[in-house]
């Protein structure tokens, strides 16, 4: 084995023992079907020093890779996909902050020493009907004299809401109506004016506890003000890392449903009997294909995830590739575990279809995918203008 893959499998040993992916595997359907946050599952992270991994070694924390990160949320999530998914928003915080340490920023290492001291990073950007995303915000930052500003909005679908102590949100200033600015920081949750719904009875992903939150005149500190950007696009370190660890470790959830996916269609193929062939369904050579099928188009998607991460650890630069490449890892990643958890449907039979069914959560986890941003049809333009248009 590699020295890399060597150490892929220290970490996996160290961080996500087999052990403890069963207890979560169990954990992970009575968090469903009570619609209960994972709290077991992340008090156990937490002991095993897995919500400090992307800190920096010499502030004590872990000071693994966005590679090595991204195999472990892979890993994760074919045992617990609603924990990977939810604990996913608190690593792409630190993991953000540990891209910019790394290019020369350390502006934010603040970070790291709450990270250490157990503060939850929750992700507050998704607004409803903000398509623009990271370029824009329906909230409104109100500076203050004092160099922070006031936070108003609805931040939708706040993963971790039961347990976060600090968020990285955003909001538009529009102080200057010929010039927007957009703000990014750290809001605390101890902060006036935070509230969470008491909505949250979904189709998948139940136990990352993803309500919205209201902030109305939220107090953002000066000095955590991380960021004051003209509103549209426009390049950034903080807003690169935030779009390249969202979209690879989001993509490292889906991605691991669909390995989990495989693993259990291959099991339904092994135990249901075929009376007509007198054999196992794996015998059965529709099933084979389906199988097959399946696993080839999973191959690709760990292949995109692995290539990506590493260049950006490698620091390459792919410019306005970037884009193009990270999406296209995430969106793959969202696609194929929807497939891959219908095709193990089909072989694990009509049990699969009884609530309690592993295959079952998944497939309903899966569907989640369809909402991560950017959607298929939202990205569409940009790969056709890279092919199409001249630039
Ligand atoms: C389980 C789960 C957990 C989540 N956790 C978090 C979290 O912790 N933090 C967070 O910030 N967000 C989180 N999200 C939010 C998520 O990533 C999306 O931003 C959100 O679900 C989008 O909601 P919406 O579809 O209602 O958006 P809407 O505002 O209704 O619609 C915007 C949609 O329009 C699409 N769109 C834009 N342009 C076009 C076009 N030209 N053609 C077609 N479509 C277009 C966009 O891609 C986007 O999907 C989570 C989502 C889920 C499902």
């Amino acid at each position: 084995m590699s020295d890399r893959e060597t150490r892929h499998t220290e970490l996996a040993e160290k961080y996500l023992p087999d052990d403890l992916l069963e207890r979560f595997r169990d954990r992970a359907e009575v968090y469903d079907r009570e619609n209960l946050f994972c709290h077991d599952d992340l008090a156990e992270l937490a002991t095993q020093g897995y919500l400090s991994v992307f800190v920096p070694t010499e502030f004590g924390g872990g000071g693994l890779t966005l590679n090595e990160v991204s195999r472990l949320q892979q890993r994760l999530a074919t045992a617990a996909p609603s924990t990977a998914l939810a604990v996913n928003m608190h690593l792409m915080c630190t993991g953000v902050v540990r891209a910019m340490f790394e290019r020369g920023d350390r502006s934010l290492s603040y970070v790291f020493d709450e990270a250490l001291t157990g503060e939850i990073f929750a992700f507050g950007v998704s607004e409803a009907s903000n398509d623009g995303v990271l370029q824009d915000s329906t909230t409104v930052a109100e500076p203050q004299p004092d160099g922070g500003y006031l936070l108003t909005g609805v931040k939708i679908f706040t993963s971790l809401s039961p347990v976060w102590t600090r968020m990285i949100a955003h909001g538009l200033d529009n102080t200057d109506e010929n010039n927007p600015t957009l703000v990014f920081g750290f809001l605390e949750r101890s902060a006036d004016g935070i509230s969470t719904s008491d909505q949250w009875d979904v189709l998948g992903m139940r136990g990352s506890q993803s309500r919205a939150t209201t902030l109305t005149k939220v107090r953002m500190r000066p000095d955590r003000v991380a960021r004051t950007i003209p509103a549209g696009k426009h390049p950034d370190l903080l807003t690169f890392a935030i779009a390249t660890h969202f979209q690879l470790l989001v993509g490292s959830v889906y991605a691991g449903i669909a390995r989990r996916a495989l693993t259990l269609g291959a099991q339904g193929l092994k135990t249901r009997q075929s009376s007509k062939n007198g054999t196992t369904f794996a015998e059965v050579p529709e099933f084979r294909s389906r199988l097959a099928d399946a696993l080839m188009e999973y191959m690709a998607v760990p292949a995109q995830l692995e290539t990506y991460s590493r260049d950006f650890d490698d620091l390459v630069d792919h410019g306005a590739g970037w884009p193009l490449r990270l999406i296209s890892a995430r969106l793959n990643a969202s696609t194929v575990a929807r497939h891959a958890t219908e095709s193990a449907m089909m072989c694990v039979g009509g049990a699969g279809f009884n609530a309690g069914h592993e295959i079952n959560r998944l497939f309903r986890d899966a569907t989640a995918s369809l909402f991560h941003p950017p959607s298929v049809d939202a990205a569409r333009p940009m790969y056709a203008a890279a092919l199409l248009d001249d630039n």
